[in-house]
């Protein structure tokens, strides 16, 4: 029997299947498409992705291909060179700097179609197996486990194959989800666009060496224009009406590019197409992301507007955390209640992206959605690294009841992100966490004095005021790096023992 079964290698398949494959997991990964997505849509990975990417053992492969650009501008425009409505950020590079104190990782800015292949190669290396042009069509699960019914798409050829977890990495329209019969909530359809990607070159349209993206807000339509990393290649798109009875069908390529050349200001624009396709914007979240064995991870689990970056990152975000709970659980490290807070704290992760990307759509592309119902945003690096993670794999302390902490403020506090900090060993926090549960002691306690276990010890030595643990206590880390609890009293094994019974749910 396979231990997981993983159906889709989109951003939340490949990053599922490779978190598992390097911790040791059998996996089996079952894709219908002949070979990952060749869109770029999802470009960019943030630094708390980036984290993950590095202990995926990817980080240098993923910065090879998507440096950060030198220059990158997000503006509200009537056109590329038109009327200026709102900027949103006048130069990404320049923010970088000060989150270099939360996280070493950097920032990644790989397209989708760079990144899969990267993480599926890493699940194969590490012994996944991985088919493509295989379609999950039906699964049933009993208490030991699942069934699928894989079908090859090319012979139709049916195979039965059994797995201890099937994880649905489906997509938006997820057949998993919707054979389980999970509903999902949110603020739903928001608009329909057409997508476009196409190759030109923009030289003197946009200036050398700077990526762009515009929204745009042009009295003949509304949409976006995307740069990516690969030269001359370039996303657009263009919002069309179904309640005014237009469909995608209603926009030929001539009519594209005629709207094309108004956008990017270059009535002379010759564009070559290299795929068009509708898309429906939509900000949604299921109910449940765990049925039994069957998990959902990515857009299966919720799908949020691109406004933001925050999706597909989210995807590979659910990929890592749902990983290390099932290899625990898989390997008997822990028990199997651990399963249970991936929902519980995924799903808060994913309500403040919705939330933020909400709230950038409508600044963006919607401002006559502007109201009391639409979110305000609390800024891109509290979602990313300040969400406080709530379940029974963390012992909490009294607290003010708020989903995120500013994470320049980390203090220790369980729940959150362990602050950065190069410990006496030479090490970064990151180093350590990434590694496996660690605990970091205060220099005076005695706490690699006892048997820890699983557990990976460092001294925190003088910054133990960043911990809050003082010269004697201690910081439990778990695999993601969130603080899963703390003590200012010194080494007691029993204590320790019962502490990581409780977050392992055994
Ligand atoms: C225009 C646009 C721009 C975006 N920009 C960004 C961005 O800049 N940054 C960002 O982070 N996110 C962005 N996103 C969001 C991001 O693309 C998605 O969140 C991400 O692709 C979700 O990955 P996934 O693996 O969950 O789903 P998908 O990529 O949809 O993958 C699902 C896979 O499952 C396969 N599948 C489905 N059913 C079966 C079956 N029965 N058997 C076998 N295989 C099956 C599908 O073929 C597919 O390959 C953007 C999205 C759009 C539409």
């Amino acid at each position: 029997m396979t231990d997981v079964i993983v159906v889709g290698a989109g951003l939340g398949g490949s990053s599922t299947a490779m978190f598992l494959a390097r911790r040791g997991i059998d996996v089996l990964v079952v894709e219908r498409h002949a070979s990952t997505s060749p869109h770029p849509r999802a470009a960019g990975q943030h630094q708390r992705t980036m984290e993950f990417l590095h202990i995926g053992g990817v980080a240098d492969e993923i910065r090879a291909v998507g440096p950060p650009p030198a220059e990158f501008r997000i503006k509200v425009a009537e056109s590329l060179h038109g009327r200026v409505l709102h900027t949103v950020m006048e130069n990404f590079a320049d923010g970088l700097g000060a989150v270099e104190q939360l996280t070493p990782a950097g920032w990644g800015s790989a397209t989708q179609d760079q990144a899969e292949p990267i993480m599926m190669e890493q699940a194969s290396n590490h012994g996944a197996t991985v088919r493509f042009a295989t379609e999950l069509v039906s699964f049933e699960q009993d208490a030991d486990g699942v069934t699928a019914q894989l079908l090859d798409v090319e012979s139709g050829r049916s195979e039965e194959v059994r797995a201890k977890y099937l994880v649905g990495a489906d997509g938006n329209r997820s057949p998993i989800r919707e054979r389980l019969g999970i509903a999902r909530t949110g603020f739903g359809g928001l608009s329909n666009h057409i997508g476009i990607v196409f190759d030109a070159d923009l030289t003197g349209v946009l200036p050398d060496g700077e990526q762009w993206l515009y929204y745009l807000q042009n009295p003949a339509f509304t949409g976006a224009y995307i740069g990516v990393n690969k030269p001359n290649r370039h996303i657009f798109s263009i919002e069309y009406h179904p309640e005014k009875g237009e469909s995608f069908t209603d926009y030929p390529a001539e009519r594209i590019v005629e709207l094309m050349r108004i956008g990017l200001d270059s009535p002379d624009l010759d564009p070559e197409i290299i795929w068009t396709g509708p898309w429906e914007m939509a900000a949604r979240i299921a109910e449940k992301w765990r049925d039994g064995r069957v998990f959902l991870v990515g857009d299966a689990a919720k799908v949020t507007p691109p406004t933001g970056a925050l999706g597909g990152n989210a995807a590979v975000g659910d990929g890592f955390d749902l990983a290390w709970k099932l290899a625990a659980v898989l390997t008997g490290e822990a028990g199997p209640g651990l399963l249970d807070t991936y929902e519980a704290e995924r799903k808060r992760a994913a309500e403040l992206v919705v939330n933020e990307s909400m709230a950038n759509y409508v600044l963006r592309m919607a401002p006559h959605l502007a109201g009391p119902d639409i979110p305000e945003a609390i800024g891109p690096i509290e979602v990313v690294l300040g969400v406080r993670h709530t379940s029974s794999a963390v012992i909490p302390e009294p607290d003010d009841g708020s989903l995120t902490m500013d994470p320049f403020k980390f203090n220790g506090e369980p729940g959150f992100h362990a602050p950065h900090v190069v410990l006496p060993s030479g090490e970064t926090t990151l180093d350590v966490w990434g590694a496996g549960w660690a605990l970091l002691g205060g220099p005076d306690g005695g706490w690699d004095e006892i048997d820890l276990g699983i557990l990976q010890f460092r001294s925190l030595g003088e910054v133990h005021d960043r911990f809050g643990v003082g010269r004697e206590g201690a910081s439990l880390l778990r695999p993601d790096g969130v603080v899963a609890w703390r003590t200012t009293s010194k080494a007691d094994e029993a204590t320790l023992k019962n502490v990581l019974r409780q977050v392992l749910s055994c």
